[in-house]
C-alpha cells in the first residue's frame, strides 16, 4: 500500500510532524499495513478534529480511516445502527435522520468519525443526562496489534471495552462500532436563551436548565473581569416534537436547510487575535447573544462552525490550544474564578470559552467527563502560554479534576497521571496486547503511556 508522507498536526494546527500516511480500502489492507508495519509504530487516525496530537505520530504510521465509512444496519425498532469507525458523524446522521433517529451525543462539529467519538469518548450539551458516547455504544470490534479481532461491549470482554472508550486509539484500530440512538420527531430544537451577568450567575442557570433540558450549555465572556467575572449566555435546548414547529416545517420535519459554506483561505498574521480583537468579539456576542429564534435546525443549534471551513486558520500558523477542564460540583465556583483571573494576570487571551454541566462518567479508564462543570478556552498559541498552561495544570489537580485528552497538547506525564488513576490499568492491558509498544501517538509519548 502507498505510504505518503504528511505534515500533520491536530485541529489547534499546533507543533505538526512529519508522518507516513496510509489510507486502507479494505479490512485486510488495514490489516495487513498493520502486520507490514510491526516492529515500527503506528496510530489510528479519523478526521483530524482532535486539538492536539492524539493522532499524530511523528516519524512512524498514520492509519487513515476515513475511507472505511460503510453503514452496516440500521434497527429501526431497537434504535440502533452499525457502521464502520471510519463514517463521519455527518454522514451517520444522514443516515438515521430520515429513520427519525438522531445522535446519542454530539460534539460542537459534524467533522468527527466515530472511532474517533469512541476513542475519546465524547460528550456534548447533554452530558447532564445522557453520558458521553461510549454510554451508547453496545458492541465494538477492535483490530489489536497481533491481527486479531476481537468484538467488546459492555458484557463482553468489558475490561477492552472500557480502555477503549476514551482510550485514544491506544488500544487497537476500532473497526466497526453498534450505536444506540435517539428517536426523535424532527431536525429542529426547542431553544431557550439566558443572559447572565457573572460567574454565580451562569453556573447557577447551568444547574436549573440542566434538571430541566436535555441540552444545556453556556458561552461566556473569558475577557469579562470584575464583578463581572464569567458573565455570558446560557442555552436550553430541548428535540422538537410537531407541535414546535411551523406548519410548513410540520409538512417536511427532517428536512435540513442547505447553506453556502465559507472557507477560510489562508492562516492569519498571529498579531490579528489579541486581547483587544478577542475582547471586541466577546463583547459584541454579549450584547447581541447566541441564538435567534425558538425553535432552530439541528445544524444551527450544534454544528454552527461548520459553516466555515478552515476556520483555525484564524489563529495564524503557530496555532492554537484549546484547554478543557473538569472540576467536581463543589470546587467549581473558585477553581473557575481563579483560572480566569490567572488568565487575565498573564495577558493572554482567549477568543472563545464555555462552561457545561456534566453528568456520571461511562467508565472509560481514560473517560473525561464525571460530575461537576467543565470549562474550555481557545487561546491563541504565544509565548507564555505554556506557562499559563503548566499553571492551570496544577491547579486543576489541586482541585481533583482533570483535563480533556482530546484537546490536550501540553499535559506533562506526571500530571496526567495525578488526573487520570487508572493510566497504570492501561498500560498493564497495552503491555498485554502490544509486547511491541507498536500503537503509539505523539501524546501517547509524551504523557508517558508507551512503557
Ligand atoms: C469544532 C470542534 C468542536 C468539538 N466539540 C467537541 C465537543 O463538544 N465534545 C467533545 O467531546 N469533543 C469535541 N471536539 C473534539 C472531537 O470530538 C474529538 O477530538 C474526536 O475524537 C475527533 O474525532 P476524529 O475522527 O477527528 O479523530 P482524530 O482527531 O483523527 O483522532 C482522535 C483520537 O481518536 C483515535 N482514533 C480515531 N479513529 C480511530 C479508530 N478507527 N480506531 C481507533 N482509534 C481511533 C486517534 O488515534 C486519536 O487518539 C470538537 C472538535 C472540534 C474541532
Amino acid at each position: 500500500m502507498k505510504k505518503q508522507r504528511r505534515h500533520l498536526s491536530g485541529w489547534g494546527n499546533f507543533r505538526p510532524g512529519w508522518c507516513d500516511v496510509v489510507t486502507p480500502q479494505s479490512r485486510d489492507e488495514l490489516r495487513s499495513a498493520i502486520l507490514q508495519n510491526t516492529p515500527s509504530t503506528w496510530i489510528s487516525r479519523g478526521l483530524g478534529r482532535s486539538y492536539g496530537d492524539s493522532a499524530v505520530n511523528s516519524g512512524g504510521l498514520v492509519i487513515d480511516h476515513t475511507t472505511q465509512s460503510a453503514l452496516i444496519h440500521i434497527d429501526s425498532e431497537r434504535h440502533t445502527v452499525r457502521v464502520q469507525a471510519g463514517m463521519s458523524l455527518g454522514t451517520l446522521i444522514d443516515h438515521i435522520l430520515p429513520n427519525s433517529l438522531f445522535l446519542p451525543v454530539s460534539p460542537g462539529t459534524k467533522f468527527v468519525t466515530v472511532g474517533g467519538a469512541v476513542a475519546a469518548d465524547i460528550h456534548g450539551k447533554n452530558h447532564h443526562r445522557d453520558g458521553s458516547f461510549g454510554s451508547h455504544v453496545e458492541e465494538l470490534s477492535l483490530l489489536l496489534p497481533s491481527g486479531e479481532i476481537v468484538t467488546c461491549g459492555p458484557s463482553r470482554n468489558s475490561k477492552l471495552y472500557y480502555a477503549t472508550i476514551g482510550g485514544m486509539g491506544l488500544t487497537g484500530a476500532i473497526l466497526d462500532v453498534t450505536i444506540r440512538c435517539l428517536p426523535v420527531e424532527s431536525a429542529h430544537i426547542r431553544v431557550e436563551s439566558y443572559r447572565t451577568g457573572c460567574l454565580e450567575e451562569t453556573l447557577e442557570l447551568l444547574n436549573q436548565t440542566a434538571d430541566t433540558h436535555r441540552y444545556s450549555v453556556s458561552w461566556i465572556d473569558a475577557l469579562s473581569s470584575g464583578k463581572e467575572l464569567g458573565r455570558g449566555w446560557v442555552l436550553a435546548g430541548e428535540h422538537a416534537g410537531s407541535r414546535d414547529l411551523s406548519t410548513s416545517l410540520q409538512a417536511e420535519p427532517f428536512h435540513l436547510p442547505t447553506r453556502p459554506i465559507k472557507s477560510v483561505p489562508f492562516h492569519f498574521p498571529g498579531w490579528v487575535l489579541n486581547r483587544w480583537s478577542c475582547g471586541l468579539f466577546n463583547e459584541r456576542v454579549y450584547r447581541r447573544g447566541i441564538v435567534s429564534g425558538n425553535v432552530v435546525d439541528i445544524d444551527s443549534f450544534f454544528y454552527p462552525l461548520d459553516r466555515v471551513h478552515h476556520w483555525n486558520r484564524i489563529y495564524g500558523r503557530a496555532g492554537f490550544i484549546q484547554y478543557q477542564a473538569l472540576f467536581p460540583f463543589e470546587s467549581s465556583a473558585i477553581a473557575i474564578k481563579n483560572m480566569l483571573e490567572l488568565l487575565h494576570d498573564s495577558g493572554q487571551a482567549a477568543f472563545f470559552a464555555g462552561i457545561k454541566s456534566a453528568g456520571p462518567a461511562s467508565g472509560g479508564w481514560l473517560s473525561f467527563l464525571s460530575p461537576g462543570f467543565t470549562i474550555g478556552l481557545d487561546l491563541p498559541y504565544r509565548k507564555g502560554l505554556d506557562s499559563l498552561i503548566e499553571k492551570w495544570d496544577h491547579f486543576v489537580i489541586e482541585a481533583g479534576g482533570r483535563v480533556y485528552l482530546a484537546k490536550d497538547s501540553l499535559l506533562s506525564a506526571d500530571s496526567f497521571r495525578r488526573m487520570y488513576p487508572r493510566w497504570q490499568e492501561l498500560m498493564e492491558l497495552r503491555q498485554e496486547l502490544d509486547p511491541n509498544g507498536v500503537i503509539s501517538s505523539n501524546q501517547s509519548r509524551r504523557l508517558g503511556l508507551d512503557g
